[in-house]
């Protein structure tokens, strides 16, 4: 374990990259002994992560995320930035196929020494998966990569967890009308702390123009926040225009995550975002781990069957089925939750 450790805090490269696979291995696991290792090992990280910035980005397929996240991860290693990609991809769970690792996906930045990525983990729900990318950046952050960029795609609740472990989310947009709306409805855009217009190329007026209209939806929403993000010193989301396959707008990019990266530092909103984060994704996963303890107990497994169908066929109110089962469940003795 601890040579595990110090291959992820101190190996050389190529002893570095075996260690970071290794943890991650260790951590995607579902045995029970691994799980308890794997915890080990994130304790001993701990300490050692959290120093690195944390990059959401988000959009439907074909919007050109994985065409940016090459260009500005090239453009990163340039200034001398160490670049981690993580994907959380949200038909991995549910068919095992896979969005967003179906083809071959920046090819150019994966053979670079200071770029790692990593595609998303497979199996189980969307929970799991998210659960498996947080602590696979946590990995990340030990072996000192300093820009964590966690993609995902735009469906789902994959944008909801991608924002809970971002320090800045960032949504990338097509120049269509009409694409911002579908943004608002599915409350996508409401995450976004950047909207990026990509594909600024094909139709200069139609970015701008878009530009213009997502700007004054921003500022629309923004309108229903709480009266702090006014006062000069919280960020208003932006919206910028880009180019990913031309390369163009990438240090307009850059320059607008310092300043958010500088002002929310300042602020004390990078800490509390963080802090947040961990409270929320701790209780998740207790609540995850409860409801599969609570599922798998045998006499809840008994019960289950004949309450169920006493409740659908109306004999039983459902809040009084749901007292029933806990208190089944409590005087069983509860044993420990494992998800
Ligand atoms: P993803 O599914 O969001 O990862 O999208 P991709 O990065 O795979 O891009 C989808 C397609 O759009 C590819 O054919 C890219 O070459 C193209 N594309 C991406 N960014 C741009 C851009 O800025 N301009 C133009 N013209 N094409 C782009």
């Amino acid at each position: 374990m601890t040579n595990l450790l110090q291959g992820i805090v101190e190996g050389n490269p190529l002893v570095q990259r075996r260690a970071i696979a290794k943890a991650i291995t260790l951590l995607e696991s579902t045995r029970t002994d691994h799980r308890a290792q794997g915890d080990e090992l994130l304790t001993q990280l701990l300490p050692h992560s959290g120093k690195s910035f944390r990059l959401g980005i988000s959009g439907v397929p074909g919007v050109g995320k994985s065409t940016f996240i090459e260009t500005l991860g090239l453009y990163l290693l340039e200034q001398g930035h160490r670049v981690a990609v993580l994907t959380i991809d949200p038909s991995s769970s549910v068919t095992g196929g896979s969005i967003l690792g179906d083809k071959t996906r920046m090819e150019q930045l994966s053979v670079q020494e200071n770029a790692y990525i990593r595609p998303s983990p497979s199996g189980g729900n969307l929970g799991g998966v998210a659960e498996k990318t947080r602590e696979a950046m946590l990995v990340c952050e030990a072996a000192g990569y300093d820009v964590v960029i966690v993609e995902t795609v735009g469906v789902g609740q994959s944008e909801t967890a991608a924002w809970g472990m971002t320090d800045m989310f960032v949504l990338l947009q097509l120049p269509n009308a009409g694409d911002d709306l579908q943004a608002i409805k599915k409350g996508v855009m409401e995450l976004a702390d950047l909207v990026v217009i990509n594909k600024a190329d094909i139709d200069p007026r139609a970015a701008t123009r878009a530009q213009a209209q997502i700007t004054s939806s921003l500022r629309l929403l923004a309108m229903h926040g709480t009266a702090e993000q006014h006062d000069g010193r919280h960020w208003l989301p932006q919206v910028i225009q880009i180019s990913a396959l031309e390369g163009t707008g990438v240090d307009e990019f850059w320059n607008t995550v310092l300043a958010y990266r500088q002002l929310q530092s300042g602020n004390g909103q990078l800490d509390k975002r963080r802090q947040r984060q961990a409270m929320t994704w701790m209780w998740e996963r207790i609540e995850a781990g409860l409801k599969q303890a609570f599922r798998q107990q045998p006499v809840v497994q008994t019960l289950l069957p004949h309450i169920q169908q006493q409740v659908l066929q109306g004999q039983l109110a459902a809040s009084t089925a749901a007292r029933q089962l806990l208190q089944a469940y409590a005087d069983s003795g509860t044993p420990p939750a494992t998800a």
